[in-house]
């Protein structure tokens, strides 16, 4: 009779400790609000005072999420020879797994609008709601949720430091942040890395990329096949842009790594990239895609 209530216990407890199997809801308005927080901090490029700021914004709202928090602070050499202090900021959920999956973006904002419409205009720093906001605000809505729901798989969010700094035509000097962090990758091998950016326009239409089909085709078929499922309309199954972005040196690191993002932008590296050509739902499309993702995991 004890033993098997014991069994009973175990059984019950076993069951309790399960990740829960219905993925939790993403709000897409809070997203948004992770979204115009960032860009009233200001324009966030390295070494401004907004890109220390949003960092604390960023760390704080990961660690109040429940997450394992870490910086990792390291120093770029630019190609013009400007030393840049940057930091990436690592999440951890679940950290015992070892099946683990990897969610990135990248925080800082471009220091120039240098494909703005007016010349006077293109020295100046972007605010990057889209193109810096956008997908930090989409991770830390899915921070909150992992926080408050057990995911059934190890998740890492890194927010990427130094991507949009370069200046066009020097390669060198742009994902910063996304190459440190994969030269220390060590034993550490997640199944799935998964980068958004520029994920937040309205209407916004995200696109097959060039390098994720070519490299981790059944990522992304298996992530625009929950798109499809859940009836989410902004994943389109077309071939869009090959682009150079975050995703890029986990994929010469050998892992399955694929770019969401929406290319087709006409705000991209100008002061019009602000809130308003933003929308909740476009973060939410994307949001939802993850966390479905994420707790299709067994
Ligand atoms: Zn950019």
């Amino acid at each position: 009779m004890r033993s098997m209530l014991v069994a009973i216990l175990v059984a019950a407890l076993n069951i309790g400790g399960c990740a829960s199997s219905a993925p939790p809801v993403f709000d897409g308005e809070s997203a948004f609000t992770f979204l115009r927080e960032q860009c009233d901090i200001g324009p966030r490029y390295p070494g401004s005072p907004a890109h220390e700021t949003v960092r604390r914004y960023l760390t704080d709202k990961l660690a109040a999420s429940g997450a394992d928090v870490s910086l990792q602070p390291f120093e770029a050499v630019t190609s013009e020879g400007d030393t840049l202090r940057l930091v990436n900021i690592i999440a951890k959920y679940r950290t015992g797994d070892r099946k683990r999956v990897l969610l990135g973006a990248h925080y800082d904002t471009r220091p120039r609008a240098d494909r703005d419409p007016v010349p006077a205009n293109r020295e100046t720093p972007i605010v990057g709601a889209n193109d810096g906001a956008s997908g930090d605000a989409v991770l830390l809505e899915i921070a909150r949720l992992l926080g408050a729901s057990n995911p059934p798989v190890g998740v890492d969010i890194v927010l990427f430091d130094g991507e949009d700094y370069g200046k066009e035509g020097n390669p060198q000097d742009y994902l910063l942040g996304s190459r440190r962090f994969a030269a220390s990758l060590g034993d550490y091998r997640p199944i799935a890395v998964i980068v958004v950016d520029m994920v937040g326009e309205r209407d916004s239409r995200i696109l097959l990329e060039g390098y994720s089909m070519a490299v981790s085709e059944a990522l992304c078929r298996r992530i625009f096949g929950i798109a499809d499922e859940l009836g989410v309309p902004n994943f389109v199954k077309a071939q869009g842009a090959t682009i150079i972005d975050d995703h890029f040196p986990f994929i010469q690191a050998g892992l399955p790594a694929i770019d969401l993002i929406d290319f087709d932008y006409a705000y991209w590296h100008t002061l019009g990239d602000t809130p308003d050509k933003c929308a909740g739902a476009s973060l939410s499309a994307v949001g939802s895609v993850l966390v479905h993702f994420i707790w299709s995991e067994r």
